[in-house]
C-alpha cells in the first residue's frame, strides 16, 4: 500500500515560495488503478514526483509498502525506488540507439541483476506488451504507441509493486492513446497497481478511482463500478 499524510512540499526560487502540495493525503490499495486529474500547477507531477522517491517533501508522513520513507537515507530510498516503483512518462524517454531488448535492459543493469534473471524478465515484459518479436529493433521503427508499450515493458521488467505515469498518452494521437490505455487496464487487471496523472477525463474514467488535485489539495474521489469502466 501507498499512504501519504499530511504532506506537504515546497518549492522556493529566489524570492518566491510556492507551495505545491498542502496538507495532502491519498492511499493506495494494491490493485487499484487510480486516474489523478487537476488544472495545470495544481501540483499532480509533484505528488507522483514525491511518490515515486524522486522528489523529497516537507512535512507529514509517507509509507510505501511498510517502508517510513522520510526515515530512509539517498541509497535506501533509492534501493526502494528501484525495486517498487515502475515509471511511465509522456516522452517515453527510450535510449534511441539502443535496441527495444537493450532499452528495457537499462534499469536491470543499473540495479546489477545477474544476465539469465536479466534476459526472463525483459523477454517476459516485452511479450506482456505484444513486442517480443520487435526485441532487436530501433525506437525509431516503431510508432508512438509502441515506444510506450517498450516504456511499459522497461517498467514491468522491474517488478514494481507500483507503476507510476505521467500522461502517458499525452504525445499520442487518439488511437495509439486508446491503445496504451487498453494495455495499462490489461496490466491492472492482472493485478498492477497503477497511479496515472491525465489531463484526458475519457482516459480518467477508465481507472477504477479518480482524483482531482486543486492547489494541491485532494477535492474530488470518485470511485468507478467495474462495470461503468469500459465504454
Ligand atoms: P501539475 O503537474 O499539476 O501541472 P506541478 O506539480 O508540476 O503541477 O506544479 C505545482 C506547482 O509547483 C506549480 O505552481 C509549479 O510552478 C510549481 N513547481 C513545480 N516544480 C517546481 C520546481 N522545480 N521549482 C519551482 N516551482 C515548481
Ligand atoms: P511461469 O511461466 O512459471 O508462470 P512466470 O511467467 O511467472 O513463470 O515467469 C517467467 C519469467 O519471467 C521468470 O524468469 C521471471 O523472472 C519473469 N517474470 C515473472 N513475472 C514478471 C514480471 N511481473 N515482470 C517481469 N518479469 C517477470
Amino acid at each position: 500500500m501507498l499512504s501519504m499524510q499530511s504532506i506537504g512540499k515546497a518549492y522556493r526560487t529566489d524570492m518566491v515560495e510556492t507551495h505545491a502540495l498542502r496538507d495532502f493525503s491519498l492511499e493506495v490499495e494494491p490493485g487499484e488503478f487510480v486516474a489523478v486529474t487537476g488544472p495545470s500547477g495544481s501540483g499532480k507531477t509533484t505528488f507522483l514526483s514525491i511518490a515515486g522517491l524522486l522528489e523529497s517533501f516537507d512535512g507529514g508522513r509517507y509509507v510505501l509498502d511498510g517502508d517510513d520513507v522520510s526515515a530512509l537515507n539517498d541509497t535506501e530510498r533509492s534501493r526502494l525506488r528501484n525495486e517498487k516503483i515502475g515509471f511511465i512518462f509522456q516522452g517515453f524517454n527510450l535510449i534511441s540507439d539502443l535496441n527495444l531488448f537493450d532499452n528495457v535492459d537499462v534499469p536491470l543493469r543499473y540495479r546489477g541483476l545477474g544476465k539469465q534473471d536479466r534476459r526472463a524478465r525483459i523477454e517476459y515484459a516485452l511479450e506482456r506488451v505484444g513486442l517480443a518479436s520487435r526485441q532487436k529493433h530501433m525506437p525509431s521503427q516503431l510508432s508512438g504507441g509502441q515506444q510506450q508499450r517498450v516504456a511499459i515493458a522497461r517498467a514491468l521488467a522491474g517488478k514494481p509493486a507500483f507503476l507510476l505515469a505521467d500522461e502517458p498518452t499525452g504525445n499520442l494521437d487518439s488511437l495509439m492513446a486508446r491503445q496504451v490505455m487498453d494495455m495499462l487496464s490489461e496490466i491492472n487487471e492482472q493485478g498492477m497497481t497503477i497511479v496515472m496523472v491525465t489531463h484526458d477525463p475519457d482516459l480518467a474514467r477508465r481507472a477504477s478511482r479518480n482524483i482531482q488535485i486543486v492547489d494541491g489539495q485532494v477535492t474530488d474521489f470518485r470511485l468507478y463500478e467495474p462495470a461503468n469502466r469500459h465504454e
